[in-house]
C-alpha cells in the first residue's frame, strides 16, 4: 500500500522513529487487534492504537455505558449514557481516525463464539473485568496461537503482561490456573479503582500491542509488572511456563474451552494482588 500525503502527514511523528518508519506504519495498518472490554481499560487502549493507525479495531463489550463509567471509560462521553458501549466506543474512535476499521461485538462473548472471533485477529488485549472472561480469553487466544497483551486494575494497583505460550513463553493459567472462588476477590465496584491508574495500565497495553505488530523492542512475555499509583512504583518480576499447567504444561487437562459461571465469581475485577511466583 502506498501512503497518501495526508497519512504520511498524520503519522509523521511516529514514522521518522527508528523500527517504524513507513514499513512499519505499513504493519500497523495491516493489524488487526481485538479488545475485550470497552471499559477503562479498553478504552485508553483503542484511543491509542486508533490513533497510531491500527488498520482494524476490534471491540467486545456487553454493556451499555452508565455514568460511573465516565470516570474511567475515556471511550464514553456523558451524552452517550444508555447507549451500548461498542457503539459509542465506534463512534469516538472513527471520530478520531476516520481510516480505523471498528468492528463490534455487542453480542456476549462465550465459549461458543470467541475462538471464531478471536481467529479474525493477530492479537487481542484483556480489558475484561471479570474472571470468567480472562481464562475465557486467555484459553481462545491459546488455542488460537495468538499473543494476548494482559491488564488488569483495582483500586490504585495495577498489572501487566503478554502471554504468547505459542512462542514458547507462560500463558495466564501458568501463574493463575484457576479463577479464584466467588467473593475472595473484591471488584472494581466494591473496591473502586482510580482512573488514571485504568489510563496507565490500558496505555502500556497499547504501547506493548504497538511493540508486538511492529516486532519492535523488548516483549513483555515471560516478564509481569506490577504498579502501584500511591507510591509510583513498578516492580517487575519474571515468569516461566509452568510445567504442570492445566493448559499449555507438559500434560494439559483442558482440551477446549471452559464456561465458567458469569454469576458465580460475579462482576469481579481481574487481579490477583500478590499471587505471583518470582
Ligand atoms: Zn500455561
Amino acid at each position: 500500500m502506498k501512503f497518501s500525503e495526508e497519512q504520511i502527514h498524520r503519522y509523521s511523528r511516529q514514522m521518522i522513529l527508528p523500527g517504524i518508519g513507513g514499513k512499519g506504519q505499513r504493519k500497523l495498518a495491516e493489524a488487526k487487534v481485538f479488545i475485550m472490554g470497552a471499559g477503562g481499560l479498553g478504552s485508553p487502549a483503542a484511543l491509542y492504537l486508533a490513533a497510531a493507525g491500527v488498520g482494524t479495531i476490534g471491540l467486545a463489550d456487553f454493556d451499555r455505558v452508565e455514568l460511573h463509567n465516565l470516570q474511567r471509560q475515556i471511550l464514553h462521553r456523558t451524552v452517550d449514557v444508555g447507549l451500548p458501549k461498542v457503539e459509542s466506543g465506534k463512534r469516538t474512535l472513527e471520530s478520531l481516525n476516520p481510516e480505523v476499521k471498528v468492528e463490534t461485538y455487542p453480542e456476549r462473548i462465550t465459549s461458543a463464539n470467541i475462538r471464531k472471533i478471536i481467529a479474525g485477529y493477530d492479537l487481542a488485549l484483556d480489558g475484561s473485568d471479570n474472571f470468567p472472561t480472562r481464562f475465557l480469553t486467555n484459553d481462545a487466544c491459546y488455542f488460537e496461537k495468538k499473543t494476548l497483551i494482559s491488564g488488569a486494575i483495582l483500586r490504585f494497583d495495577g498489572q501487566l503482561s503478554t502471554f504468547k505460550p505459542h512462542a514458547g513463553g507462560p500463558c495466564y493459567r501458568c501463574l493463575f490456573p484457576e479463577p479464584p472462588p466467588a467473593g475472595t476477590v473484591p471488584s472494581c465496584q466494591e473496591a473502586g479503582v482510580l482512573g488514571a491508574v485504568a489510563g496507565i495500565i490500558g496505555v502500556l497495553q497499547a504501547n506493548e500491542a504497538l511493540k508486538e505488530i511492529l516486532g519492535h523492542g523488548e516483549s513483555m512475555a515471560g516478564r509481569f509488572l506490577m504498579f502501584n499509583a500511591l507510591n509510583l512504583s513498578f516492580h517487575e518480576v519474571k515468569i516461566q511456563k509452568n510445567p504442570n499447567c492445566l493448559l499449555c504444561g507438559e500434560n494439559p487437562r483442558i482440551h477446549e474451552l471452559i464456561q465458567y459461571s458469569q454469576s458465580c465469581p460475579g462482576n469481579v475485577a481481574a487481579f490477583c494482588p500478590g499471587n505471583v511466583a518470582a
